[in-house]
């Protein structure tokens, strides 16, 4: 495990927020050399006095907004090892936490194992992947998952739950749980730190450190999102391999959302709302060209863009201008800019629509 103190968090997070942790403690990767380095390293967190005090797990940063410091210990979690396996009906990888996304994606897609290829280009971890939910283009990771295993920082026990265990749902799962009461361990801490809690969650409880995903062994594209299905047609692709849902997936990304490198994100920075039968049948008569989604669920990005917020820049943050649903970095700006502006956006979408708007990104 390496420990730095005082560290700048500006390399970790999608934003590129400049602000400090008091300390980053980086949790090794398991190596064939080393194949019980990560557990060592785990065992050597449990042991020692950082959980005593505010911590918070990161994996790439790229759902997060840090609007100040923060006085804790941010743990980076380090696995990436991987094995694949099958049995008689399924493909199956299983993949460290620190393992990317995309690069998941494109193992699956190389080993031909199919259902993942929806999901590519998603920026990020598998680790973080699974506590969100990830979904686009009409899947959802949770769709793959037949495992995860977890440490429980609070006990130290190892443990793996099954896709029913995780409890998925819209951007949610069982290990975005927050401990209601102070443990013993937090009350003591208080007594020794004057630490400023902030409005995450500051000890979660789940390290996940490795997550088994279930592969269909034959292909079937997933073509239910309209704007994959229509960029498919407009290339004259009636059977896409998966190869080419792949390609056409990574284009549409980028040629609608911020590339990380250019211009710092989070994604999609608000959830879409889901409201009220009554209420989306009110508001689809008002708005006729509102699109609305099954379950009640309604267009972020659409709502805010009503509001006339698309490509606009309050201070140094802004509203992409392709894509209403996402803030962004519009040179050095700071989280309480971002904060500020998504706290506007969101009074003016709730006085037009009488909606309320919920961050998907977790505020620092
Ligand atoms: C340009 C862009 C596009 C995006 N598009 C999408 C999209 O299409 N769909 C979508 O769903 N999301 C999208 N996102 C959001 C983001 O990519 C995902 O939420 C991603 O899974 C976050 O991964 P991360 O490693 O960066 O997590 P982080 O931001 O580092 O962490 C997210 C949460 O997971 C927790 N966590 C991280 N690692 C672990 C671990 N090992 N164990 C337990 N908890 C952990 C953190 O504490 C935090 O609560 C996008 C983001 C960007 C910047």
């Amino acid at each position: 495990m390496e420990i730095y103190d005082n560290y700048s968090l500006k390399g970790l997070n999608t934003f590129g927020i400049d602000v400090k942790a008091r300390r980053v403690a980086y949790l090794q990767g398991s190596t064939l050399d080393e194949p019980f380095r990560f557990r060592r390293d785990v065992e050597a967190l449990l042991k020692g006095d950082y959980l005593r005090h505010p911590y918070m797990l990161i994996g790439e940063g790229s759902n997060m907004v840090f609007t100040k410091d923060y006085e804790g210990t941010v743990i980076k979690v380090g696995e990436t090892a991987f094995h694949g396996g099958d049995d008689n009906n399924y493909k199956y990888l299983t993949v460290g936490a620190r393992m990317l996304t995309d690069e998941v994606v494109r193992l699956s897609v190389g080993y031909k194992y199919y259902g993942m290829e929806n999901l590519s280009a998603i920026p990020g971890t598998i680790g973080a992947a699974v506590v969100q939910n990830v979904g686009a283009y009409g899947v959802e990771l949770k769709d793959l998952v037949e495992t995860v295993e977890a440490v429980d920082l609070q006990s130290g026990e190892w443990r793996e739950f099954t896709c029913e265990e995780c409890t998925f749902g819209y951007r949610t799962s069982l290990f975005k749980e927050v401990e209601e009461t102070k443990s013993r361990r937090e009350k003591e801490s208080e007594n020794t730190f004057n630490f400023q809690l902030s409005t995450y969650n500051s000890r979660p409880r789940w390290l996940i450190w490795r997550v088994k995903l279930r592969f269909a062994k034959e292909f079937r594209p997933v073509l239910t999102y309209k704007a994959l299905a229509d960029e498919l047609q407009r290339r004259g692709i009636d059977e896409p391999s998966q190869q080419q849902v792949r390609d056409v997936v990574t284009e549409l990304r980028w040629s609608k959302l911020p590339r990380p490198e250019e211009h710092g994100s989070a994604g999609s920075f608000f959830k879409n709302p889901v409201v009220d039968e009554a209420t989306a049948a009110a508001l689809k008569a008002e708005y006729p060209d509102m699109p609305l989604y099954p379950g009640n669920k309604l267009s972020a990005g659409w709502l805010i863009d009503q509001c006339g917020w698309k490509g606009k820049t309050m201070g140094r943050a802004g509203v992409w201008p392709k894509q209403a649903l996402v803030l962004y970095n519009a040179g050095g700006c700071t989280g309480a800019e971002v904060a500020a502006l998504a706290k506007a956006i969101r009074q003016d979408v709730k006085h037009k629509f009488g909606v309320a708007l919920d961050p998907e990104a977790i505020i620092i």
